[in-house]
């Protein structure tokens, strides 16, 4: 999901490390969803040049392509024109996860949850991490905390950007496959085998949506199944399995931060909402300079 600045999607950039099949990767390509003519053929103008760039970067030819004969046959309505990324993939990211705790196992990390750090104090004698359960100490240390850096870290080009979700029960019949942006790159949704699962519309309540709050609203959530209804499966019957919320960190820059934030202390946040997709490499740059 993005923030609204991704449209067009972006370019496979997965935890390549652990093994497509350890992380359910699926390339059945990104799809922009238009709304008007007008925003199709803005695009549409710029497929050339997005083409040249992403030979340029990673070698393929022709990854961007108009698509609107597809329209029909995914069964929505309301759509004026579709622009089709071949390299976007989705992952199953239960299966990364544990892959990555197996690991960590397989290295000898441990990993402690359920500790909220209150205070970071980087010291002559090494790091000191206040917590719930007392204070831990280590000779350096590398916050990843996205966002929630600013309360932690008093950071200040990064804002907590809340993301609300939904997924369907099972549909029969389901006819898209793959992972569509809608609206700017609003809205997200992809294929889970037969069930839909679909997020964003944080720009009806930009506001309220700027928090670390783990909840969902009724505003947002009201948005997202009327969407549903009338642009991506108009013509089927669907329940709705489960809600939920999620927090990203954006900032001015869709560009990670990934420096010092005192001798012995590194961060690495403020993902823009694609730190599945760019998280691997992020981790290694900030373990790099943190070693450095
Ligand atoms: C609904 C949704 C859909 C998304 N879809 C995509 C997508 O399609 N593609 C993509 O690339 N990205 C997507 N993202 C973004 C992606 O999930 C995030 O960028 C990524 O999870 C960031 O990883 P992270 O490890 O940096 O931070 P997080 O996953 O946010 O982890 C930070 C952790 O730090 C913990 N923490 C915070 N403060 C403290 C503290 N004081 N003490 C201790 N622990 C603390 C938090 O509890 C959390 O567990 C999506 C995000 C959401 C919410």
């Amino acid at each position: 999901m993005g923030d609204g600045k991704n449209a067009l999607g972006w370019i496979k950039a997965t935890p390549q490390n652990l093994g497509d099949k350890n992380i359910g990767f699926k390339q059945h390509g990104g799809f922009e969803l238009f709304n008007t003519k007008a925003q199709f053929d803005n695009c549409n103008e710029s497929v050339f040049y997005l083409n040249k760039k992403a030979k340029e970067y990673i070698g393929r030819k022709n990854v961007y392509t108009s698509v609107n004969s597809k329209i029909k046959s995914f069964g929505f309505k309301t759509v004026k024109g579709m622009i089709l990324n071949s390299e976007e993939g989705q992952i199953d990211t239960s299966k990364m996860f544990n892959s990555l705790l197996q690991l960590a196992q397989k290295e000898n990390i441990s990993i402690l949850n359920g500790i909220e750090i209150s205070k970071i104090t980087d010291t002559k004698k090494g790091v000191e991490l206040q917590s719930n359960l007392g204070v831990f100490k280590s000779e350096k240390v590398v916050v990843a905390v996205n966002g929630f850096a600013k309360e932690l870290l008093k950071i200040k080009d990064v804002e907590p950007a809340r993301a609300q979700v939904l997924i369907t029960k099972p549909i029969q019949n389901l006819k898209l496959k793959g992972t569509f942006h809608y609206d700017e790159g609003f809205y997200y949704f992809r294929n889970i085998d037969n069930r839909i699962l679909f997020g964003g519309g944080r720009n009806l309540d930009l506001k309220g949506e700027t928090t670390t709050q783990i909840a969902v609203t009724p505003k947002i959530q009201n948005q997202l199944e009327t969407l549903l209804k009338t642009v991506i499966i108009p013509n089927q019957k669907f329940e709705i399995g489960h809600r939920w919320a999620g927090i990203m960190g954006v900032g001015t820059e869709k560009k990670p931060i990934i420096k010092h934030y005192s001798p012995n202390v590194v961060c690495a946040v403020r993902m823009g909402g694609m730190g599945v997709a760019i998280g691997s490499l992020v981790g290694k740059e900030a373990a790099k300079l943190i070693a450095d």
